[in-house]
């Protein structure tokens, strides 16, 4: 939301050859024009061309909701009788160019553009605003930081039994998270996964009916948006004394998680934070049980770049702000994940969630 951002987006679309940014649904428009489009069918876009000035092109009604920036664009209200796609169309020349649109933009409109401005080119936009927005800015840090401070007053909560467990459903847990992340600050929830005894070994298990038992791993994964910035957590508690087996599992996987923690440095292939933790889990017997990504960035939204998984060689930078959640699943019996909110600092991995990872549920 500022003039700096905005000279950093055209640096970018220059250095990539791009002729216009058109930006409509997702988080791409509220990080450059603190707007944000409804998700409707009627057009809302950015024209933002890599010369001259920025246009926002918006249905007459949602109008009013526009905060003027008249430093990063002008609005251009359309009325119900126009036709949006042929105003971007003209704004952007009529021609045919190299284009970078919103990931998440409808499709219909960008067919109706291509066919309307044909022979151009056509690329995401994420090409231009992904390595942008995965270095967050001193205060989006303190504001991913107030969200797992949030977080980690609900993961407290929970690893301290605070949070009943044992006789509940699943679902039941899932909505007591839910409530406690809007007490600690969020303005929603985003999701609350709940996975107890078999179902802890499936990652985005979906919270059911299932009653938790005594003497079980429960994996709880749990995050909101709070002032536009995303939480994440996971902390698996289990209902009892852990069997050694599991014991065992939980250990290795807590090596995992710190020891890749400890690679997201700056200057390290992204991959590579995936490979500490992939070793560690692979020489502890569990390599084929570890069936996902370590990481993903965070920020506006709960997954964007940069992401932690083998073939990304993009190499980490100072301000980077991702997860770190190696998980174990062993399937039919149960599974733990681990998982925390890095920052990439120059005193190197800063962890935002400080809640003690040990298997110490109280009850
Ligand atoms: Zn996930
Ligand atoms: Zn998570
Ligand atoms: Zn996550």
């Amino acid at each position: 939301m500022s003039a700096e951002r905005l000279q950093r987006v055209r640096n970018k679309m220059q250095e990539l050859d791009i002729d216009a940014l058109l930006l409509s649904m997702g988080a791409d428009l509220p990080w450059l024009t603190g707007y944000t489009a409804m998700p409707l069918e009627r057009l809302t876009m950015l024209v933002l061309p890599a010369e001259g000035d920025a246009t926002l092109v918006v249905p007459r009604l949602e109008a009013p909701r526009v905060e003027p920036r008249p430093d990063i664009f002008e609005v251009r209200a359309w009325d119900e009788t126009e036709d949006p796609v042929a105003i971007v169309a003209e704004l952007v020349g009529g021609a045919a160019k190299s284009f970078a649109i919103s990931d998440r933009a409808w499709v219909a409109p960008l067919l109706q553009l291509q066919a309307s401005l044909p022979g151009s080119q056509w690329q995401p936009a994420s090409v231009v605003t992904g390595p942008l927005r995965a270095v967050k800015e001193p205060a989006e840090i303190d504001a991913l930081r107030r969200a797992a401070q949030a977080a980690d007053r609900v993961a407290f909560a929970l690893v301290n039994g605070e949070i009943e467990l044992v006789g509940r459903a699943e679902k039941a847990v899932s909505r007591e998270i839910g409530e406690r992340l809007i007490e600690q600050g969020h303005q929603r929830v985003n999701f609350a996964i709940v996975g107890s005894g078999p179902n802890a070994a499936s990652p985005h298990h979906e919270p059911g009916d299932r009653v938790i038992q005594r003497n079980e791993a429960v994996v709880c994964d749990f995050g909101g948006t709070m002032d536009g910035y995303c939480s994440d957590i996971t902390r698996t508690v289990f209902t009892g004394d852990p069997p050694a087996e599991f014991r065992d599992l939980y250990a290795v996987l807590e090596r995992a998680q710190a020891e890749a923690v400890g690679a997201a440095m700056a200057g390290t292939p992204a991959e590579d934070v995936d490979g500490v933790a992939r070793r560690v889990i692979t020489e502890g017997g569990y390599g084929p049980h570890f069936i996902h990504r370590t990481g993903h960035g965070i920020g506006l939204e709960e997954h964007e770049e940069p992401y932690l998984v083998g073939g990304n060689c993009e190499r980490l930078e100072l301000g980077n702000a991702f997860s770190v959640e190696p998980g174990i699943y062993i399937e039919g019996k149960w599974g733990a994940r681990i998982e925390d909110i890095v920052v990439v600092t120059k005193y190197g991995p800063d962890s935002l969630n400080t809640v003690d990872h040990g298997l110490c549920w109280r009850d």
